[in-house]
């Protein structure tokens, strides 16, 4: 009988494993041409009995699961928000998971917690959050989002974490936001019991940006009509197009009107670590709360979001709850179980301590200037081709665009021409874009985040895309 083999070898196995995938992208397509069910029909009913040696498992991983698999690290993905991993933030990440600490008290991890906060610092500084805030890593931005808007509902003095909101003679909360502001805001607004109709939609400008009149007006009008302002979101880099709400002239709104302002920068915020792009975070320093998302443009793995906050107490007024078997005798310690629905939490410093590292902020800088002169390049092909249009600004590596040939049609001809021509591109295997609509028209969307992704794949997708729009 073969001898198991050790830890070491299989490790071994591993590392070549994920060398030779980023070394061979190609040989992956980039949306798997898989129908649902199908991975499914390929894996066993039941787990086995007996132990099975590791090769057979990682044979499996390579002919069942990998195939099913879509390939955000691949350089060619351009969807949704194109993201990549560091290889140190996967070594780091098979340390976390070695450790396997909990840090929900200090006492829990030490290191894993003191890092957090020096990894946070150094965040911080890199993207001009004044030092007086507070960095904290939760999971998504969709939960340092409902953190935020929780800490805001809390700052509002109506004895909520007691009391609750039902049976109670209570104003209707409000949050103002915008239709380009991420879902996960209105998610947040029902699920901490502000109701989903309590989200204002402000408008916007010709360019996607909050109108700061429009917000003001409609804080004046609510409060008239006796109901509470609780939060304005302002977004850096909405999902759709990138578009940039000015913070600023938002934080004067918020100001006068004594409302929380949360931005949420979960993908553009990382490019303010770039000088020229520093003006992301104007206005920023007058906000209450902040969002940006290192494993979306930070080329840290999933999941990887941090919230900084002005007063971190009001963070711990809304979640703070220390049972029995969890009260220390540490003193002056940040035990982070206190600032979030989760008590234990993993180890997420760590890998952003090696990218930081390993990647050193030059090389960091340099990457996301690449990304953004790819994607302006990108613009001016689509902008130069009389049949194809950009559909908004693009201040950063997002590039939302549409194919329109002369004579195509109504609107409804070019979303269907569009629809049937993403289509046609995922299915090439050979790259991946996703679509949005804007002002109700179809658009597509071509993303450049991938720390892989060179001039000659941004070229390559134009290829693909002329391409299969002649074929259709
Ligand atoms: N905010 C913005 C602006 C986003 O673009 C996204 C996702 O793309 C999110 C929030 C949600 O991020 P997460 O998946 O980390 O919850």
């Amino acid at each position: 009988m073969k001898q198991a083999s050790t830890f070491e070898e299989d490790f071994a196995r591993v590392g070549r494993w994920i060398d030779e995938y980023f070394q061979e992208p190609e040989r992956y397509a980039v949306l798997p041409r898989v129908q649902p069910g199908d991975v499914a029909a390929r894996l066993a009913d039941a787990p086995p009995e007996e132990g099975e040696p590791f090769d057979a498992i990682l044979r499996d991983f390579e002919d069942v699961i990998v195939p099913g698999i879509t390939h955000w690290n691949h350089p060619r993905f351009f969807a949704y928000f194109a993201t990549s991993s560091a290889p140190a933030a996967i070594a780091a990440e098979a340390l976390a998971a070695t450790l396997d600490v909990k840090v929900m008290l200090w006492r829990t991890a030490p290191s894993a917690a003191e890092l957090e906060a020096v990894v946070m610092r150094w965040l911080g500084r890199l993207l001009g959050i004044p030092d007086a805030w507070t960095g904290i890593i939760y999971d998504t931005a969709s939960i340092a989002g409902f953190t935020a808007l929780a800490a805001a509902r809390e700052s509002l003095g109506l004895d909520i974490r007691d009391r609750g909101m039902s049976g109670r003679d209570l104003p209707p909360l409000r949050v103002y936001a915008t239709e380009h502001t991420h879902s996960h805001i209105e998610k947040a607004a029902i699920a901490l019991g502000i109701g989903h109709e309590n989200v204002v939609k402000v408008a916007c400008d010709a360019a996607f940006r909050m109108d700061p009149v429009a917000l003001e007006r409609a804080i004046e009008a609510d409060s008239a009509a006796g109901m509470r302002p609780m939060a304005i979101v302002a977004t850096v880099g909405t999902t759709g197009t990138t578009s940039i709400d000015p913070v600023d002239a938002i934080a004067d709104v918020a100001r006068r009107h004594g409302v929380w302002l949360h931005v949420d920068a979960a993908y553009a915020g990382v490019a303010a670590i770039v000088p020229e792009h520093r003006y992301l975070m104007d206005g920023v320093e007058r906000a209450d709360s902040f969002v940006v998302n290192p494993h979306k443009w930070l080329f840290v793995p999933m999941d990887l979001s941090v919230l900084f906050v002005r007063d971190e107490a009001m963070i711990r007024r809304a979640f703070s709850l220390v049972p029995e078997y969890l009260t220390t005798s540490d003193g002056n310690v940040r035990n982070y179980m206190d600032y979030g629905l989760q008590l234990g939490r993993r180890f997420r410093a760590l890998k952003l301590w090696f990218v930081l590292r390993h990647l050193g902020m030059e090389n960091i800088r340099e990457r996301l200037r690449l990304h953004i002169a790819l994607a302006q390049r990108f613009a001016s092909w689509v902008d130069a081709d009389p049949n194809w249009e950009v559909m908004a600004p693009h201040p950063l590596s997002l590039v939302v665009f549409r194919y329109h040939p002369r004579g195509a049609g109504d609107e409804e001809q070019l979303e269907r021409l569009n629809a049937r021509l993403l289509d046609a591109v995922n299915a090439t295997g050979e790259m991946f874009i996703s679509h949005t609509k804007i002002a109700g028209r179809y658009a597509l969307r071509l993303a450049i985040g991938n720390m892989r992704t060179t001039e000659a794949d941004v070229e390559a997708a134009w290829e693909i895309l002329r391409r299969e729009a002649v074929r259709l």
